[in-house]
Parts: C-alpha cells; structure tokens; sequence
C-alpha cells in the first residue's frame, strides 16, 4: 500500500500540563540512570577496549551521565570489516524493505519521545522545546528518506525503438558517519539513515560529547529490524574518526562539524592510499557566521523576538545561529535598545527547568572559548549587554548573553564563528552596504532578513548568497522536506540535508542500454 504523503512531526505543547509531567517523568528516569557503562559492540559481541570515558551534564559538571568503552582504532577497523561483510546482502535487500526499518525506526522514536528528549537535556544542555524539536527532526529524517529511497528505486526508463535505457541508483558501500553533538539525535539520525537506506552499511563515530544519545539511535535501529554489523556505533574520540577517514575500505564519509575538520576530511579523502580503487565522497557541513538584515521599516517585536530565538537558541551552538544582526541607521538605535531589554529577560538556568531560554554550553572548553570572544569583543564594540550568570558558574559550563554594538564588518567578532550566545550588532547606511557586509564572510549558510518593503524583500532574496534565507521569521530550526537545509562557500560543500536530492548524494548512478 502507497505511503501517506510525508508530513513534519508536530512538536509538543509543553503547555498542556499532561505533556509537561510526561517530560517530568521521563526527566526522573534518565536521572536513574546515570552512571551506567556501556560497553562497545561490534557485530553482536562486546569488546572490552581496556579505556573508558564519561559524558557529563554541561549544567551540572559532577554529574557523570553515563561510562562508556572507549573504542579505539583497531575496534575502527574491525568495524569497518564488519561494515564490508555486511554490504553484499543489505546493499541487495529491496529498497521498501531498508526503508521499512527507517518507518519503524520512527514510530519507536515517537513512543519513546520524551525519554530521548530527556536524555538530550541532561547529555547535552538542551532545554524542552530545543530537545524535543531535535526529536521531532530525527523522525521527519527517517519518514523524508524512506519515502525518498521508494521513490530513487524505481530509476528512470528511457526506450526508444530498438534500444532500452534504465538509469539505476546502487549504493556505495561502507559509509563513516561523523556528527556533531548538537543535534545530538537529528544529525546523526539523519547522515545514517540515510547511508542505510540508500543500501550502505555504516560506521558511527559520535561525538564523545552525545555517546549516550548515538547509542539510543543504534538501539532503535536494532529494534526497527536492522540486521546486525550494518551499523556500528563507535563512542571514542578524534582517533577513532581519524581511522575511518583514512582507512581506504571506506567509500563515503558524511561529516557535519566544525570547519578545520571537514576541510582537513576533505583534504584527505581526495588523496586515494596505495591499492585504494575508488574516491571517497565527502558530504561535508561545516560552520557558519550568520547575519540577520533588520530593514529601517521592519515591524520591530518580529525582528527582536526572531533575532533573539535565532542568536540564543541552545546557547547560540547551532551552525545556524545568527551572530550577527546588520541594522539600517534609520532604526539602529530603537532597535538596539529594544534588543538588550528583551535579552536581559532570557532566563539563563539549568536545562531540566522548562522556564530556562539559555541553558549550559556543552563543555569546559567550549565556555573558555566562548569567554575569550567576549574579551575580543569588549576591544572591538560597545559591550551593550553582558549577563553574568552568578552561582550557576559553578555548577556547569553557564555563560550569560552577550550583545556587543557598534561593530565593523572585518572584526573577528564578526568574522569568526563563536559557536556560544554573542551576538555582534553592525550599523548599515543603507541596503546595499547591509547585503555587502552580510555576504562578506567565508561562510554562507543561514541569513534572514526583517523588512516590509516588497522591493527591499526581492532585491535580498536576489543578492544574499546563503543555502537558507528566512524572509521575516527566525533563521533556525529548518525543517526536513520545507527548508532542505545547507549551506556552501566554507559551510559546505553544498548538499541539502532533508531534501529530494539528498540520497543522491549516498548512491551511485548506473546506466543499462540494451540493444533489442
Ligand atoms: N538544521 C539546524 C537548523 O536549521 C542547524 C543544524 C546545525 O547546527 O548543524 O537550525
């Protein structure tokens, strides 16, 4: 029977008290589970690497959140054996039944939805709503790719008199999948499944900041009816995913991350090693130095509420955020105004406290990162808000908002990505010299714009070069199928991550003629 058409999973209104104690509830017994030790499992079997590691709570650094076996390159390795074994009969099994796991997949994400939520609360600092549209996007994933992968598999035909043609897609083999720990489901949700689907088997090396995360992911797979070995989950650190870029047994390596890495996977995937008899593919998306457009005609509450959600949503940590908001005179000083008030009222808290708008940054060295921007930052602007954080600094890795106006468009404030809630404001005497500092970065990935002027909205939508542009609405938080989401220049290599030519980019493209 046909599928329905796909449709994006709607969030939860944590406004109804039911689903509110829900969340409670799956809160309480994440918190019973701190502290266990996973073990690696390779192909079924455990394997005791000698060496473990923790994932902490970024808002409250005592807490230990779970132990894990740490892989290490030879498990890499081994996995990728298991991976090429595997490949024959998955790459071989009908394309409906691979996406049939991926349905199944989803349906056990939606039954355990807010316990996986309530795991990227405590592993990751994400608050509700950010935790629970992560899940929400993880499930649009597997719904979008399923349908998609259906669709691929009927090929193309092409016959004319004497001759058929059929244009067919076939995997590519073993795929390395690197994620980031920020969706800490979505993304890595997201680069599998659609590996898998595409009739790839799969190594996953999460970051060693979401481990716990990335296993529930493999858990739900298992379950769904993936068969064993054609994922791999390996929870370690940079020299597993070292060994997996490298190994000449790989085909594809999906990357989202920071800039440096994936150019560095891209570097290296292009030189094949002795005896190696393909080119790797990269799908690589890297960062961002995002600028939000507020026009001198701009309603005023849109645009503070937008750039607000857009810069300090999860902390600022997504490759989306806006870090920058380019004003036009006209409205430069009401709108500043507005935007430090509405700021210092953001609740800066604990990520388990459904009031929290700014949570915890993901580690130690995150915040002294994000400390030294806002040194930078005090010798390149005016600091107009900066929000200490108090007690909660020791707890965990809390660092306040902070807003620095009066910027120049080749400060490093507003050149490099911070990846943490600082937002730079920049002053623009017109429309022209706003799109040139917008689009003067190395990045182009996410930019918005606020205006009421039909001509102002087309001249933008014409000449601000970014993957995703959002005319009068917040730049975060795309969704899979309406906002196929990406970017190029240095933010990536220009794929589009739930879009229809996404699986393309996991498969291979044969041609059959025949002469009849
Ligand atoms: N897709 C996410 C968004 O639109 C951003 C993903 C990322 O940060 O890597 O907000």
């Amino acid at each position: 029977p046909a599928l329905p058409p796909f449709q994006n999973e709607p969030p939860v209104d944590f406004t109804r008290p039911e689903a509110r104690a829900a969340m409670s509830e799956a809160l309480r017994v994440v918190r019973d589970q701190f502290g266990r030790f996973y073990p690696l499992v390779l192909n079924g079997r455990e394997v005791a690497t000698g060496v473990e590691f923790t994932s902490t709570d970024p808002g409250a650094s005592e807490t230990i959140v779970g132990r894990f076996a740490q892989a290490r390159p030879l498990d890499a390795r081994d996995a990728i054996s298991i991976a090429r074994e595997r490949f024959g009969a998955w790459s071989a099994t009908p394309a409906v039944d691979r996406a049939s796991v991926l349905l199944k997949a989803a349906s056990l994400m939606r039954a355990k939805r807010s316990t996986l939520s309530a795991w990227e609360v405590y592993e990751c600092g994400k608050p509700w709503r950010e935790a629970d549209g992560d899940v929400a996007e993880a499930i649009d994933f597997c719904e979008f790719y399923a349908r998609e992968m259906i669709r691929l598999a009927e090929g193309r035909h092409r016959d004319v008199p004497g001759e058929t043609n059929a244009i067919e897609r076939i995997a590519r083999g073993v795929a390395a999948v690197i994620p980031p720990w920020n969706f800490p489901l979505a993304i890595p949700t997201g680069m599998t499944v659609a590996a898998l689907v595409a009739g790839n088997t799969v190594v996953l090396k999460p970051s060693e900041r979401s481990p716990r995360i990335a296993l529930l992911l493999a858990e739900v797979l298992r379950e769904a009816g993936l068969p064993e070995g054609v994922l791999t989950v390996l929870p370690g650190f940079g020299d597993v995913g070292k060994a997996l870029v490298d190994d000449p047994r790989v085909n594809l390596i999906a990357f989202t991350g920071s800039r440096d890495v994936g150019l560095e996977i891209n570097r290296k995937a292009a030189e094949p090693a002795p005896g190696q008899d393909h080119v790797k593919r990269v799908i690589a998306e890297m960062g961002g130095k995002n600028a939000i457009i507020v026009d001198d005609d701009s309603d005023l509450d849109e645009a503070v509420v937008g750039v607000l959600q857009s810069a300090f949503g999860y902390a600022g940590q997504k490759c989306s955020a806006c870090s920058r908001v380019i004003v036009l005179d006209g409205i430069y000083d009401a709108f500043v105004g507005r935007l430090v008030d509405a700021a210092r009222a953001l609740p800066v808290g604990p990520a388990d406290n459904p009031d929290t708008a700014v949570g915890p940054v993901i580690d130690a060295k995150a915040r002294e990162r994000i400390e030294g921007y806002k040194t930078i930052a005090e010798g390149e602007g005016d600091v107009v808000l900066s929000v200490d954080v108090g007690s909660l600094a020791a707890r965990g890795n809390y660092v306040g908002p902070l807003i620095v106006a009066g910027v120049r468009p080749d400060a490093r404030i507003a050149q490099e990505e911070v990846f943490g809630p600082v937002l730079a404001v920049l002053r623009a005497c017109n429309l022209d010299e706003a799109l040139r500092i917008a689009n003067g970065t190395v990045y182009a990935l996410t930019g918005g714009l606020y205006s009421r002027s039909p001509a102002n909205i087309d001249h933008v939508k014409r000449e601000f070069r970014v993957g995703n542009l959002y005319v009068n609405r917040p730049i975060t938080g795309a969704l899979v199928d309406r906002q196929p989401f990406g970017g190029f220049q240095l933010s990536g290599i220009g794929t589009k991550a739930g879009g229809t030519d996404y699986l393309l980019e996991f498969l291979l493209t044969r041609t059959i003629t025949e002469n009849t």
